[in-house]
């Protein structure tokens, strides 16, 4: 270390003792599980915001509610091969580590854990978790294998960061009763803080995949979350649910969708529910060109 790089090394550590006993502009990055555990040591009870990087406000919100909870934040960033299907964007998913670094710093992130695929995967490794209940339709139907690969990295991460809390967004929601399912019948001991949507101006909720759009399919995008709140509101005020999705189908299709579903469920079990009684979900998947989008709202 040169004399300047100890001197500024010293100013921030004596900068970062002064304010709260730990650097709050030194974000710690993991790249081995040995740095990741020296790491956790340093930090004490932390909350956690699991994610596949290409970060947006979404992401920074969740950063952003578990930090309000008084606790340091762990990030992670790993494109989870294994809960990408055979024909999916697994090799094409957007990657932007620097970018992700800058925005997690900012955001006031601790730690950032960023495994390689061999610190995920041994070659020995044997266990994989497989759900059903609230994992088995819809996403669950369409991409099969999904959850289990979900499950699986999170149930793994959880291991590594062992948090106090951990942070998912409502935008998939279906994956937070998943992992919510998983968390209660392994009695892990992590509490998970479901957090509402981020969405842009015109409605479209943020997704790392939207910079996939083109300019004509981003101008039709917000036609999905248009669609939601207007069959929510239909079924709320008592319309028939069939006709209602049917219609929010039809509008879809409109748009130039291809629905994959639209759907009203239980909001814990992901059950259908043939008429609207409390607690409801109503989600929805549809392809717009080569993207995949995924969204949903309460209902009544
Ligand atoms: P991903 O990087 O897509 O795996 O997402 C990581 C986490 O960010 C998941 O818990 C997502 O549900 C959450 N997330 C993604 N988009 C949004 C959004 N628009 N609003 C809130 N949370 C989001």
């Amino acid at each position: 270390m040169s004399f300047l790089a100890a001197l500024r090394a010293l100013a921030q550590g004596l900068d970062g003792r002064v304010q709260n006993g730990q650097n709050p502009r030194q974000m710690m990055i993991a790249r081995t599980l040995q740095e990741l555990h020296a790491a956790r040591e340093a930090l004490g009870p932390v909350g956690f915001v699991p994610t596949m990087g290409a970060l947006h406000a979404g992401h920074l919100t969740l950063v952003a509610t578990a930090k309000a909870a008084g606790r340091p934040v762990a990030a992670s960033i790993f494109v989870n091969p294994t809960q990408f299907g055979p024909k999916e964007d697994f090799a094409r998913y957007p990657r932007d580590e620097k970018g992700d670094l800058e925005k997690l710093e900012a955001a006031g992130c601790a730690l950032v854990w960023l495994p390689g695929v061999d610190a995920m995967y041994p070659p020995n490794s044997a266990t994989t978790i497989t759900i059903g209940g609230p994992a088995l339709q819809w996403e669950g139907a369409s991409r099969p294998g999904h959850f289990s690969g979900v499950a699986t990295v999170v149930a793994k991460l959880f291991g590594q960061i062992r948090p106090e809390a951990a942070y998912f967004g409502e935008k998939d929601w279906q994956q937070v009763q998943v992992v919510s399912r998983m968390v209660e019948d392994l009695a892990l001991p992590v509490r998970v803080v479901p957090v509402p949507i981020v969405r842009e101006a015109d409605g479209l909720a943020l997704s790392s995949r939207n910079r996939y759009l083109s300019e004509p399919e981003r101008k039709a995008a917000p036609a999905l979350y248009a669609a939601l709140t207007h069959t929510a509101q239909e079924i709320a005020a008592g319309k028939e649910v069939a006709a209602a999705l049917h219609r929010a189908r039809q509008s879809l299709a409109q748009a130039g969708m291809v629905p994959d579903y639209v759907a009203l469920v239980h909001a814990q079990t992901l059950e259908p529910l043939a008429s609207f009684a409390a607690p409801a979900r109503l989600i929805a998947a549809a392809k717009l060109g080569q993207v995949r989008l995924l969204d949903n709202v309460p209902v009544g």
